[in-house]
């Protein structure tokens, strides 16, 4: 079974991402949605889970799995552990009392290594608040936000942090697909009185995406029993989607209401300052994996800038830089980061045109839009005009005569010299560094 599943896989992601990372897997169980896969070490969990994670997923379940997440191990009995997450010992495998079929906590989603940033502060002081364990003050807590953005990653930190601290609590982590999935198991089995005994006997219940019971309206109803069984034990519930509770489409407005009882706090888009923070956090860890690895500066600024779509992304494009810069023995350069995720460069970019540009920097410079376009060249237009033509070449796919054409040159040697000109000064002038940022940054949003 699982070799035919490598087969589908193989012809997914090609010969060489085969041999090269999916090939040494090993399906060691499946249980409860969760395929237990082995690995030679743990940086290739990382990297295959964030890369090939939703592909192995889709065609294990295309051969009949039920599974939801993907756990990796060490073959070896020594795992090898992400520096960033070495904890203490109880993290992982020694369970206290908790219900069967729990979840486990994953290892590498603590609050030590959640960086906190503007964006996300009030959410992560809310979790950790809830994290201490201390009497329920706030119920639920509903943590919304978009994808990426580490709601649950925040989930499994109050998790971890619950168990390091009171060992004895049963804690359970759940996503509302499983939570479905148990569902309707043991509606079909027979079992709902040990459904809803697990249930209404845990002491914490985190429900993480729960914009997934959409629709499935029995599944509603019992989470709706469920919930208030708990809060009337006066047990904690924290709650996850990617939008706010009166936002939910087709859940019922009872659950709605009740979602927003507690405490609502949003995760919001990340902002340069978190994203670079993050990148530092990972590049340390990366580093104590593979110390071999050099990243040259400005690296991580350039994916902090470039890559603001999500947090997931922007770790998978650095885990990728890591394992292409060991396997060839390289450092990671600017030019090496712009081959090696050109993909992920490209998708990320919001589509910019020469116009918006054109648009934003006479705004800025408090020039006539005119001026920045026509052949009329006042001296003191040229550097608007030439920053104008560096981020039209830096941030649309457009050619150099096309770029000319717009700026009303036939000859796009203009251009070429605009753009070195600008080029220089970034390296020299940090007026024109932030300038080039701060535009930059207005373009994308
Ligand atoms: P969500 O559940 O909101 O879609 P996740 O919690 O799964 O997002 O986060 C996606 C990835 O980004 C995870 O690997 C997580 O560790 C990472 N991540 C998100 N926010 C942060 C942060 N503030 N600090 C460190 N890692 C983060
Ligand atoms: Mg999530």
């Amino acid at each position: 079974e699982w070799r035919a599943v490598k087969d589908d896989i193989r012809s997914a992601v090609g010969a060489s991402n085969y041999k090269n990372w999916i090939e040494p897997l090993v399906l060691s169980s499946l249980s409860e949605g969760v395929a237990h896969i082995q690995v030679p070490n743990a940086f290739m969990g990382d990297y295959v889970g964030k890369t090939f994670g939703d592909q192995i997923i889709y065609h294990l379940n295309r051969k009949g799995a039920q599974v939801q997440r993907l756990s990796f191990a060490v073959a070896d009995a020594v795992a090898q552990k992400p520096a960033g997450s070495a904890k203490p010992a109880v993290a992982n495998g020694t369970p206290a009392a908790k219900p069967s079929g729990e979840i486990q906590p994953d290892h590498r989603f603590t609050f030590d290594t959640f960086v906190v940033g503007k964006p996300n502060e009030l959410a992560h002081a809310a979790a950790k608040r809830v994290a201490e364990g201390g009497p329920v003050t706030f119920n639920p807590l509903f943590l919304y936000g978009g994808v990426g953005l580490g709601k649950t990653h925040l989930m499994h930190a109050i998790a971890h942090e619950l168990s390091v601290r009171q060992p004895d609590l049963n804690v359970l982590y759940i996503s509302a697909d499983q939570f479905i999935y148990r569902f309707i198991s043991a509606l079909r089995d027979r079992k709902m009185m040990d459904f809803k005994q697990m249930f209404r006997s845990v002491d914490v219940l985190m429900v993480d995406d729960i914009q997934f019971l959409a629709g499935k309206e029995s599944t509603q109803e019992e989470f709706f029993h469920t919930f208030n069984a708990l809060v009337d034990q006066n047990k904690q519930l924290i709650i996850s989607a990617d939008r706010a509770p009166g936002e939910l489409k087709d859940v019922s407005e009872r659950i709605r209401s009740r979602l927003q009882c507690g405490l609502v706090v949003d995760l919001h888009p990340t902002d340069y300052e978190l994203r670079l923070g993050i990148l530092h956090a990972k590049q340390e860890m990366y580093r104590s994996i593979y110390p071999g690895v050099e990243v040259a500066t400005g690296v991580l600024e350039f994916l902090a800038h470039r890559i603001s779509s999500n947090v997931r992304i922007l770790e998978g494009a650095l885990t990728r830089l890591f394992a292409f810069a060991s396997l060839v023995g390289r450092e990671v350069t600017m030019e090496l980061a712009q081959d090696c995720l050109s993909d992920i460069l490209r998708s990320s970019d919001r589509k910019v045109t020469i116009e918006e540009i054109q648009r934003k920097v006479s705004e800025h410079y408090a020039i006539r839009l005119s001026d920045m376009l026509g052949p009329r060249r006042p001296r003191n237009l040229a550097r608007p005009r030439q920053i104008a033509m560096w981020l039209c070449k830096n941030m649309t796919s457009r050619s150099l005569p096309e770029i000319g054409r717009k700026f009303g040159k036939r000859d796009h040697t203009t251009i070429m010299h605009g753009i070195r000109k600008i080029e220089e000064l970034r390296q020299t002038d940090s007026q024109i560094a932030d300038d080039l940022e701060m535009l930059q940054r207005a373009l994308q949003e």
